[in-house]
């Protein structure tokens, strides 16, 4: 049996209840007042996701753009571009701001049935009479205010004559009401910022819970899918569409789902743009950021992305995901999908003693060992060449896997080498390696030496024929599993210092070819995708994840 989501059972139940499929019609409400980020994810997969399901039903992406002091058009056109990234169309693009003027004579037909009034207290004093969950408000002494009253001041604040805080409106609910949001809510007030689509036709801006409701009734969404913080809004959600529905129109249903919370990482804007601000990051698209154009930047992908929120869930309860399984899926894919390539981050130099001096051979090796529909590629062999310091010990313990003197190991791909001598610079530092190869040791080749079993097999870069690249590897940008607790301001507190680490490596010649978001697998080292800082002499490299789960040894730490 299919195995539903609680979302898509009440669905179901509404089409059988005599919902037409065909008027199915969900939203993606973003404000523009930051980038995208895993989050949001979510919320697009959830709703793209359904509308593909109910074949006809369609989503809509609607900027909630009632807030100018926060809100701009790079914001949008970042918005836009990550949802065509994911794969996604949307029906219409819509904007709030398109409904002001409906959203305003909505709001005198309140003020006409006496069910919204203009309140001209500070907003402290406001706040004082509020109240708490289980101690009722006191009603404003603006309350009262006759209809006239109110109609006129409602229209000096839209002509621009009053000041912000001077007036705002209220709706005239309960302020005895258990519910805090239901105490007499704002939903109108005065704001000096030019809009950006708007510019400075409107001085007056609705309140959220005002303007999404009516918004959803407007564009006939049939389910307004939110997260659960939103659960105690859903009864003003209703008082306010109570007031407006038509007989025959779709009246929409706020439902609620858990919001995707991911470890060691923040999904708030405002959180995400404090690091954008400080210099913590390098921008909203910086490939340690949660962001869709981070992620993007980092080497993740539309597919892997979706299949991790598909496989969070959706819940009805908050849980927090690991970062672990966000890993999994790009690394399961990146291993299916990349050609392998051989990178050496900190070169030493090794050379084969038994090889002539301007000695070059072509090998060829296999791009995917995962699937030969891949190809082969060719690598060169010469004296001298590169491979990794870590790679290397005089003197080494028990366990070490790889080249020391008088052990052997196998190059990737070419021939099993044998270290015989090393030579030491005066800083301490090795200088150079001397090995001897054997020749009949081929890989591939079938003898009976390149059949030996060696100490491990290392990759390579021969050092006069590569390519230099730069490689940017990151590590976890909070030093705390769950940053989200923190507070913007403590942010800085739980940075790690060494979230981003600069190395200039060498590459096999192969990679010359590489473009913009090409991906690679670095053999033994892990993903890394061309970043956009590349030039046409110089390839930079970021790193998307590592071959294997780090994050046990992390959290064991911690
Ligand atoms: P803020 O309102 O603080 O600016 P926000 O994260 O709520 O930030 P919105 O632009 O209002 O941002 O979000 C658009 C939609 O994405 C909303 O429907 C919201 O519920 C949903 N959303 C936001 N964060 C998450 C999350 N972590 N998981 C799932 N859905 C999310
Ligand atoms: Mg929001």
């Amino acid at each position: 049996m299919e195995n539903k989501n609680f979302i898509e059972t009440i669905i179901d139940q509404d089409i059988k209840n005599g919902l037409d499929p065909e008027a199915l019609c969900f939203r993606f409400p973003p404000e523009p007042n930051g980038f995208l980020h895993i989050g949001h994810v979510k919320a697009i997969v959830l709703n793209f996701e359904l509308a593909k399901k109910y074949k006809k039903a369609k989503v809509n992406l609607r900027f909630d753009d009632t807030n100018p002091e926060k809100e701009d058009q790079k914001y949008i056109d970042a918005i836009k571009d990550n949802i065509k990234w994911l794969g996604y169309s949307w029906n219409k693009e819509c904007y709030a701001s398109d409904y002001f003027n409906q959203l305003y004579e909505w709001a005198c037909m309140l003020i006409k049935s006496g069910k919204a009034y203009i309140d001209s207290q500070t907003s402290d004093q406001i706040a004082l009479q509020k109240g708490a969950p289980t101690v009722a408000g006191q009603e404003s002494p603006y309350r009262r205010r006759s209809k006239e009253e109110n109609l006129f001041i409602f229209n000096s604040m839209k002509e621009g004559k009053c000041k912000p805080g001077e007036h705002v409106l209220r709706a005239k609910i309960d302020m005895r009401s258990p519910n805090m949001l239901m105490r007499d809510p704002i939903i109108y007030r005065v704001l000096n910022s030019e809009h950006p689509r708007t510019k400075k036709k409107w001085v007056i801006f609705p309140m959220y819970d005002w303007t999404h409701g009516e918004s959803d009734y407007i564009e006939q969404i049939t389910h307004s899918l939110c997260t659960l913080e939103f659960k105690p809004h859903r009864e003003l959600y209703d008082w306010f569409l109570n007031q407006i529905v038509e007989k025959g129109k779709i009246r929409p249903k706020q439902r609620e789902f858990a919001r995707l919370n991911l470890s060691h990482t923040i999904t708030s804007k405002r959180k995400l743009l404090f690091l954008v601000e400080e210099g913590i990051v390098s921008g909203w698209d910086d490939p340690r950021m949660p962001t869709i154009s981070g992620l993007k930047r980092r080497g993740y992908t539309p597919e892997a992305l979706k299949k991790f929120v598909t496989a969070a869930g959706v819940a009805k309860r908050e849980n927090v995901i690991e970062m672990s399984l966000l890993e999994f899926y790009i690394r399961e894919e990146l291993n299916q999908t990349c050609n392998r390539m051989m990178v050496v981050h900190e070169p030493i130099k090794l050379t084969i003693t038994n090889l002539p001096k301007d000695y070059e051979e072509e090998l060829l090796v296999e791009n995917n060992p995962e699937d030969s529909s891949f190809g082969k590629r060719k690598i060169k062999l010469t004296r001298s060449i590169f491979i990794e310091k870590e790679d290397f010990m005089e003197d080494p313990p028990k366990k070490f896997f790889r080249l020391s003197i008088g052990a052997e190991v196998r190059l990737k791909g070419a021939y099993i080498i044998k270290a015989n001598k090393v030579n030491y610079k005066n800083n301490g530092e090795i200088d150079e390696v001397y090995c001897t190869y054997d020749q009949k040791s081929r890989s591939g080749s079938g003898t009976e030496e390149s059949m030996r079993r060696v100490k491990g097999t290392l990759h390579w870069v021969s050092s006069t024929t590569n390519v230099p690249v730069v490689i940017r590897e990151y590590d976890r940008l909070f030093i705390h599993s769950s940053p989200g607790q923190f507070k913007t301001e403590e942010l800085y507190r739980i940075i790690n210092p060494n979230s981003a680490t600069v190395r200039n490596g060498y590459a096999e010649q192969e990679i010359g070819k590489a473009k913009e978001g090409d991906l690679f697998q670095f053999q033994r080292k892990g993903y890394y995708i061309v970043d956009k800082d590349s030039t046409d002499k110089q390839l930079v490299f970021n790193k998307t994840v590592s071959l294997r789960d780090n994050w046990k040894k992390i959290n064991k730490n911690n």
